[in-house]
């Protein structure tokens, strides 16, 4: 049984096609997905022996040797060219993700689409998809065992951009989609964040060293949270 987070980002793929899994341990996405899904296959990508093995494994168990491969390597060398039309990667960092984007960009030309879930720092994510031309076209928040876990949909082409002029800066940090739904989980995950600032203030507030660009920081970052947590949309 697949985990909430990742059939949630299984549901973002086509049911026929050709996709990476980078970084997937235990292979659970590619393999629950193929499983249910005959004329599709799988590259999955592990870094580690480790997880190599672990996926090896759950593999061979569900007997998907023909549709799923698992091959050893750093983020997106384990992909040829034009190789898969999907790439995911979740379960890490924001700032991991953008990096093995970065590092692997010229296996991408043939990608439509990346279904990406950082588990922290997604901001860095979205600069990343802004720069390099993939259009952000949907997001999700949710939870799961106590934790909360984005999901951010992002193709080679799209409409329109869902950045507005005026409020980019806070829309890459927040998502422009979630911070217009303020689901319970949005809510939750931020108000944690403005709970934790708050006391950053007041410590910083009682040193005796002044830091004034932090505090500025941290006070741009209350405000803009109560605006958006709190206000009328
Ligand atoms: N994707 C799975 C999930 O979301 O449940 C597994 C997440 S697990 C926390 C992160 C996995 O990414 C680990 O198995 C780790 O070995 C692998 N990993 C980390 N850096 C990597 C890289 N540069 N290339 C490929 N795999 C990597």
């Amino acid at each position: 049984e697949l985990s909430e987070r990742l059939s949630l980002i299984s549901r973002y793929l086509p049911e026929e096609t050709v996709f990476a899994d980078i970084g997937s341990d235990h292979a659970y996405l590619p393999v629950s997905f193929c499983l249910e899904h005959p004329k599709t296959r799988a590259i999955a990508g592990e870094v580690n022996q480790g997880p190599f093995n672990s996926a090896q494994k759950v593999i061979e168990q569900y007997g998907m040797e023909e549709r799923v491969t698992v091959r050893l390597g750093d983020g997106l060398e384990v992909l040829q060219k034009d190789e898969v039309s999907e790439v995911v990667i979740a379960g890490m960092g924001g700032p991991l993700i953008a990096s093995i984007l970065e590092n692997g960009k010229e296996k991408l030309s043939g990608v439509h689409r990346l279904l990406l879930q950082p588990n922290v720092h997604s901001v860095v994510v979205r600069g990343w998809l802004e720069e390099n031309g993939f259009f952000l076209v949907e997001e999700e928040i949710i939870e799961e065992n106590g934790h909360i876990y984005e999901v951010l949909i992002a193709d080679r082409y799209a409409e329109e951009t869902l950045y507005s002029d005026e409020n980019k800066e806070t829309e890459l940090w927040l998502g422009p989609l979630l911070m217009k739904r303020k689901n319970s989980s949005f809510i939750k995950k931020w108000e944690r964040q403005l709970d934790n600032n708050r006391r950053i203030q007041r410590q910083l507030e009682q040193s005796s060293t002044p830091q004034m660009r932090k505090k500025q920081e941290i006070e741009k970052e209350i405000d803009i949270l109560k605006e958006v947590l709190y206000s009328e949309n």
